[in-house]
């Protein structure tokens, strides 16, 4: 098996806001892993305000020695290896965990939802995110969208928040989640707001105060109307024990738990615990968003409009339908890439 990689920088279709912090661009870090004449892809996303960057990622690529494996489909021994290697880094292994498991469906000839005996159709709708912005650009962003999908959704926690929920009521009735990004600090303002955005038609909440704030959010989502989801709060399988009373549900994002072997059992930890579940990605190409859509079934909600949001996709894979992602037929994770970038 011979692992390789290279640096690419998505260009965003529109200057993106969530609380606290625009950009324009997102570097991430393409991989491949080559064996028996086939290739597996996979993807490290690497938004600025989380740790890691391209340096870092390639520096633990250059760590990651797959001599002593023959067999890729081997995926629990090989990735526990890999996770092994540092403690962090969860984009840079999630790299390889999606090149992996691409390289294992081509092996065995099916895509991968047919790998976890799952049914690529019953899936949730994807949400679509408006970011924060003047009334005039989020009224054309809303009319953009609306015919596309099913669901959109806001990014609020801060003073913008009635304002952006109002300029998109100027044009749509379709159902909304909110996500504030920590942004909300007052349980009782958050409440109230909760309650407002509930008569909005908003349907669900992500992390609506600190991540470590737990005892707060578990008051918070004892008298909210809306089922409250963990973000920030949650990263790796780990964390989940102590989310269970203080969030609704949880967002499962591959960048953030190392990838689609340890989102399976965050999604089946989350179950057990009566936890609702939502898929959620980076800004990242059709590589990382297809590893994703193979694992979503039977889900409660969807964040995947990652690749929708960039001018410069280096993939083809997983296409908007009807509002959902839908992954194609096609072996592994199920991409081709556009332009041989490596
Ligand atoms: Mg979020």
């Amino acid at each position: 098996m011979k692992l390789s990689w290279t640096p690419y920088n998505l260009l965003l279709k529109h200057t993106f806001t969530i609380s606290g912090f625009s950009r324009t661009t997102t570097p991430v870090v393409i991989t491949k892993i080559e064996y028996d004449g086939l290739t597996g892809y996979g993807e490290a996303s690497l938004p600025p305000y989380l740790d890691e960057s391209q340096s870092t990622v390639i520096d633990f690529l250059r760590k990651v020695n797959l001599s002593g494996f023959n067999d890729p489909t081997d995926i629990e021994e090989i990735l526990y290896y890999v996770d092994s290697i540092t403690s962090n880094n969860a984009a840079a292994k999630a790299s390889v965990d999606i090149a992996l498991h691409d390289l294992a469906g081509k092996i065995l000839g099916v895509p991968c939802y047919k790998m976890f005996g799952l049914d690529k159709s019953d899936v949730p709708d994807t949400t679509f995110t408006i970011g924060i912005d003047n009334d005039e650009v989020v009224r054309d962003k809303t009319r953009e969208a609306k015919n596309l999908f099913n669901i959109l959704k806001v990014k609020v926690g801060g003073q913008d928040d009635k304002r952006m929920i109002k300029a998109i009521r100027s044009i749509t009735d379709l159902p909304l989640s909110v996500d504030a990004n920590q942004g909300w600090t007052d349980r009782s303002e958050a409440l109230d707001m909760i309650f407002w955005l509930k008569e909005q038609g908003v349907v669900m909440v992500e992390q609506p105060m600190p991540k470590n704030d737990l005892d707060n959010i578990a008051l918070l989502t004892e008298k909210s109307p809306l089922p409250i989801f963990a973000d920030e709060s949650l990263q790796r399988l780990t964390d989940i024990e102590r989310l269970k009373g203080v969030f609704s549900g949880v967002n499962i994002k591959l960048m953030k738990c190392t990838g689609i072997n340890e989102a399976l059992k965050i999604r089946k930890r989350a179950k057990d615990l009566g936890m609702k579940v939502m898929m959620g990605c980076m800004t990242e190409t059709s590589c990382a968003i297809s590893a994703a859509s193979q694992i979503y079934s039977g889900m409660d909600f969807a964040d995947l409009d990652g690749a929708l949001l960039i001018n410069n996709d280096c993939f083809n894979g997983s296409a908007l339908e009807n509002g959902k992602i839908i992954a194609s037929d096609m072996p592994g994770i199920g991409v081709t890439l556009k332009q041989p970038i490596l």
